[in-house]
């Protein structure tokens, strides 16, 4: 047994799974649905909840108050000669509706074959507690291999609309030299993955007038300009006859995909027609000369998100309306700024208006794109720690969503963030019977305290 071997054995015969399990379930029944403002005692139980669990283990744990629902935050500091890490999660949940739809009560964590049935039991209560008992782990081993830090924040499934000015205020006791999230899906239910790209956003609407009211199809229909045509002229210009973006300037700051993750990605069991066929469709669409995997992680999209105009109701009438628009978003990569992106899109639809009708752009909510830097030693510590819970190495994937909040806070604490996923699609976050395999609860409790380890051997200030 080299020493790596032996520490994993005494880690997993500490490893106490009852008592896991019991104290994750405790945290299940609190119903910490924050959208819901009944629900505001059960936000502010489920904080104090952990923040006591975090005080029991020694840290320093404090239920801290936003404009909205509180954060916990808490740290134990071991050594200012030991790296820090910041463990970001969110304690609240999805509203559980339809319950009807629920096999068992969605506050009520049942356990049926391997898994535990409950709203939040992946997303995310399930995984910030895996991080929760790694430490726990350590410290029953010895002692903390470097400082830990946890935000655990109340409000990510309505946006987190306080979080950012939270990040700001507190940016120097945040202070950490990498970030961990668990907070998502990993590749495959037996592919460990840790996720280094998001995608950004630039969200806009697009307003088309056309005559000062609706007319009368047979009267003036002919001469008079009608704005649905228009809209549709107008939106069929955006994309060129290779599936590009035809805006210009578009792609002029978007960082290539390289030769190596191109043909990492290549490796992944990934089949694109198995993928349309998984969706219902008989081929897949898009920029030429890519896999699906890479138009969805690497590459920049525009897409309608909604449409409307002219008569909508039941049977006929024959109308040219006054009006039409869309909305419609660009998911972005790195390095293309979203307000950059914002700004081509608004001075180039106007000039696709056909004669006769005024055009006009507004925008909506912005994210901005990001990929970390792999060659950090962090991530090969990620790597290791992972391939030390999992049994094989994890892949390196990254994700066509946005984070918003990871942004803020890679850029307030100016690190890199490693997502280190512990769910998996299956588990169904968001849906009916959420669920979390306890398999993946005792893994992740096992890859967290391996983390901790393998960051606490780099040592600090790399
Ligand atoms: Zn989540």
């Amino acid at each position: 047994m080299n020493s790596d071997q032996s520490l994993d054995q005494s880690l997993e015969n500490l490893l106490d799974t009852p008592s896991a399990d019991q104290e994750l379930f405790e945290l299940l029944r609190i119903q910490s649905v924050s959208t819901d403002s009944t629900r505001v005692p059960e936000m502010e139980r489920t904080a104090n909840w952990l923040q006591h669990k975090l005080s029991s283990l020694g840290f320093e744990a404090a239920v801290e108050a936003t404009a909205g629902h509180p954060v916990v935050f808490a740290q134990k500091i071991v050594s200012s000669d030991k790296p820090t890490v910041l463990i970001y999660g969110h304690y609240d949940v999805q509203p559980e509706d339809p319950l009807e739809e629920w096999i068992s009560a969605p506050f009520e964590p049942t356990v049926r074959g391997d898994r535990v049935y409950a709203r939040g039991a992946t997303d995310d209560k399930g995984q910030l507690y895996a991080h929760v008992r790694g430490v726990q782990l350590l410290q029953e081993l010895g002692d903390l291999p470097c400082n830990i830090k946890f935000l655990l924040e109340g409000e990510e499934e309505m946006g987190s609309p306080n979080l950012g000015a939270y990040i700001s205020a507190n940016a120097t006791r945040l202070a950490a030299d990498v970030i961990v999230i668990s907070d998502g899906s990993r590749f495959d239910t037996d592919i460990p993955s840790i996720t280094y790209g998001v995608r950004g956003l630039t969200y806009l609407e697009v307003h088309v007038q056309g005559a000062d009211r609706d007319l009368h199809s047979g009267v003036y229909g002919g001469a008079a300009p009608n704005p649905i045509n228009a809209l549709a002229q107008i939106i069929a210009q955006l994309h060129d006859e290779q599936g590009r973006v035809a805006v210009p300037g578009f792609y002029d700051d978007v960082q290539p995909l390289s030769p190596e993750e191109r043909a990492a990605w290549a490796t992944l069991p990934h089949d694109d027609a198995v993928w349309a066929a998984s969706i219902g469709v008989s081929e897949l669409i898009g920029e030429v000369g890519y896999t699906a995997l890479e138009k969805t992680w690497g590459r920049p999209t525009l897409d309608c998100n909604g449409i409307w105009g002219g008569f909508q109701g039941e049977g006929s009438k024959t109308v040219i309306p006054a009006k039409a628009g869309a909305k419609i978003s660009c998911r972005l990569v790195a390095n293309q700024d979203e307000n950059k992106i914002y700004s081509l899109l608004e001075a180039y639809i106007p000039t696709l208006a056909p004669k006769g009708v005024k055009v006009t752009v507004k925008p909506h909510h912005h994210g901005t794109a990001m990929v970390m830097d792999l060659s950090s030693p962090y991530f090969a510590a990620a790597e290791r720690a992972t391939e030390r819970a999992f049994g094989v190495k994890p892949v390196f994937i990254r994700t066509g969503g946005s984070i918003p909040i990871a942004l803020a806070l890679k850029t307030a604490l100016k690190c890199e963030i490693i997502f280190l996923d512990l769910g998996v699609n299956a588990d169904n976050l968001h849906s009916p019977n959420e669920s979390f395999s306890l398999k993946d609860y005792h893994r992740g409790i096992l890859a967290s305290a391996y983390v901790f380890q393998e960051i606490g051997k780099l040592g600090k200030n790399l």
